[in-house]
């Protein structure tokens, strides 16, 4: 079993009136069955109210399933002896950093976790130092949050979820607040905490070119899974995900409309060096 199941789920958010009655359901995550690998980087795409964020609260026992099963780590979420294993060994980020940053200074907020953990001090300072090094913050390990950059403050976040020691990080939308820099500076250091340090990365972005380095992207819509595979597989099928309401990354699309001129390229272009290089092939047999 994965590090993350997904069984048959359904969630079902329910309104009431003052009295107690019910007044509507949304079915917010509808039939969704899920097997994320150890060390595995995997992405989850749709555009908003598709249901991921739904989806991603089970992954940490926020939400529970109305229908179904989650297990984090082979344990049931809705047993609840496992509540506190389940969110250390699945830790969060959210959209916003400045409502996940309390300390006063950079190295005491990462500190807090291992804190209220109860891990000794020693430790702790080895986490603070090895968290903050692995998202390219060391340096500013002394300053105050409020002065740092949105990217930066994001990446502190990310140490303090790092410094709990998790197998599995889950990032919801973790750079919508983001300008491009910002958005860059976050995605490299989530490469890195999964290809260095092999921490297992579930990341839910509506940005399509921030999911090409996955292993696997998953689609949401109206709470299905819609599409699945790898990154070159699912942006193969630009017309579906012109339909998901989804952003195709440029050089998809040109390299898809060039496909449909007739000219023999690949499907599920992903980078332009990728463009470049079927652009040149081309040139050399048939120009
Ligand atoms: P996404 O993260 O993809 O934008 P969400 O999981 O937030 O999608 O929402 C999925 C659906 O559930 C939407 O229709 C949304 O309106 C509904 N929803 C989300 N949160 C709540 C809530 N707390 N109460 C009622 N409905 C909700
Ligand atoms: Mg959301």
């Amino acid at each position: 079993m994965g590090i993350i199941k997904v069984k048959d789920l359904i969630f079902e958010y329910i309104r009431r009136d003052e009295e107690g009655n019910v007044e509507g359901i949304t079915t917010a995550v509808d039939d969704v069955n899920l097997d994320i690998r150890q060390g595995d980087f995997v992405s989850i795409l749709g555009h908003n109210g598709s249901g991921k964020s739904t989806l991603a609260k089970h992954f940490n026992a926020i939400l529970y399933p109305t229908e179904g099963t989650v297990w984090i780590d082979g344990r049931d979420t809705q047993q609840g002896e496992y509540v506190w294993d389940i969110r250390q060994t699945a830790g969060m980020v959210f959209q916003n950093p400045d409502n996940q940053i309390i300390g006063q200074i950079v190295e005491e907020d990462v500190g807090f976790g291992p804190e209220n953990m109860g891990v000794p001090t020693k430790e702790i300072w080895e986490r603070v130092e090895e968290s903050l090094k692995a998202v390219g913050m060391y340096e500013y390990r002394k300053h105050s949050p409020n002065k740092l950059s949105g990217g930066q403050k994001q990446r502190v976040s990310i140490a303090g979820v790092i410094a709990m020691h998790p197998k599995c990080i889950v990032l919801d939308e973790p750079t919508a607040m983001l300008d491009p820099k910002g958005r860059k500076e976050v995605i490299r250091a989530v490469r890195a905490l999964n290809e260095v340090e092999n921490i297992t990365v579930v990341l839910i972005t509506h940005y399509m070119e921030e999911v090409i380095y996955s292993d696997r992207v998953y689609v949401m819509d109206k709470g299905h899974v819609t599409l699945q595979g790898t990154p070159r597989e699912v942006f193969a099928q630009v017309d579906r995900l012109k339909e998901l309401r989804l952003d195709v990354p440029q050089v998809t699309l040109l390299a898809h409309e060039l496909k449909k001129e007739g000219i023999p390229i690949p499907d599920g272009i992903l980078t332009k060096e990728e463009l470049r290089e079927a652009l040149d092939v081309y040139r050399q047999n048939f120009a």
